[in-house]
């Protein structure tokens, strides 16, 4: 730790990312605490219609889910650097070798405009970072205007009630197994569509990780 975030943590002393515990060092964000009784998933996963599998390190609940609350909707955007560590932890153990490209589902351009950052884009960065990767955009939530003029004929529109997401360059997604990452994951519903999206583009086969999911 240089000196200058030494002397930063003095004067804001970092707080745990699930109970906000004020902690010495800054280096995880975790309590000792937490650390040992998180509600962990323990391998726990998720399959989907389109995704493979989906998995993720934590259970939805208590401190989870109030630590997720103040990262999405809370400017809690810090809390990445923690997520991201959990996750590739995970992905390291679960899905190594299993993915060509890291990416990410996108919220729509409006809900950006309104919060100012895309929460999973800034964990598939986080996770990507921790996993000497990179991650990249490869779908988009269009606008609803945009999307229904999209959509063409309004036969194809019924058809596609779910077209929610586009895929933002085919070429790169084409034959690639693709890492899809998000905060939460419940039904699954929104990374199988999101999946769909996917394959329809030429994607191989999409695998999914989350900070934390429901129990089912
Ligand atoms: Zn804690």
């Amino acid at each position: 730790m240089g000196a200058f975030s030494a002397f930063l943590d003095i004067l804001f002393p970092p707080r745990c990312v699930f109970c906000r515990k004020f902690i010495k060092s800054g280096r995880d964000l975790i309590c000792d605490d937490c650390e040992s009784s998180l509600p962990y998933t323990h391998g726990a996963e998720k399959k989907g219609e389109f995704f493979s599998v989906c998995i993720a390190p934590l259970y939805y609940e208590d401190d989870v889910r109030e630590s997720l609350h103040r990262f999405k909707f809370k400017d809690a955007t810090g809390y990445a650097k923690t997520y991201g560590k959990l996750l590739a932890d995970a992905v390291r153990d679960k899905l190594a070798g299993r993915y060509d490209l890291i990416s990410w589902v996108p919220l729509s351009r409006n809900r950006l405009k309104e919060r100012g950052y895309d929460q999973a884009m800034l964990l598939a960065l986080a996770t990507a970072l921790e996993l000497d990767d990179v991650a990249v955009s490869t779908l988009e939530k269009p606008l609803e205007a945009e999307k229904q003029s999209l959509m063409g004929s309004a036969e194809r529109r019924r058809a596609n009630i779910s077209g929610a997401y586009r895929a933002t360059d085919p070429e790169l997604v084409d034959g690639k197994r693709i890492l899809l990452i998000d905060d939460i994951v419940t039904t699954g519903a929104t990374l199988s569509e999101c999946a769909r999206t996917l394959l329809d583009a030429g994607a191989k086969e999409v695998l999914c990780a989350a900070v934390a999911q429901t129990r089912d």
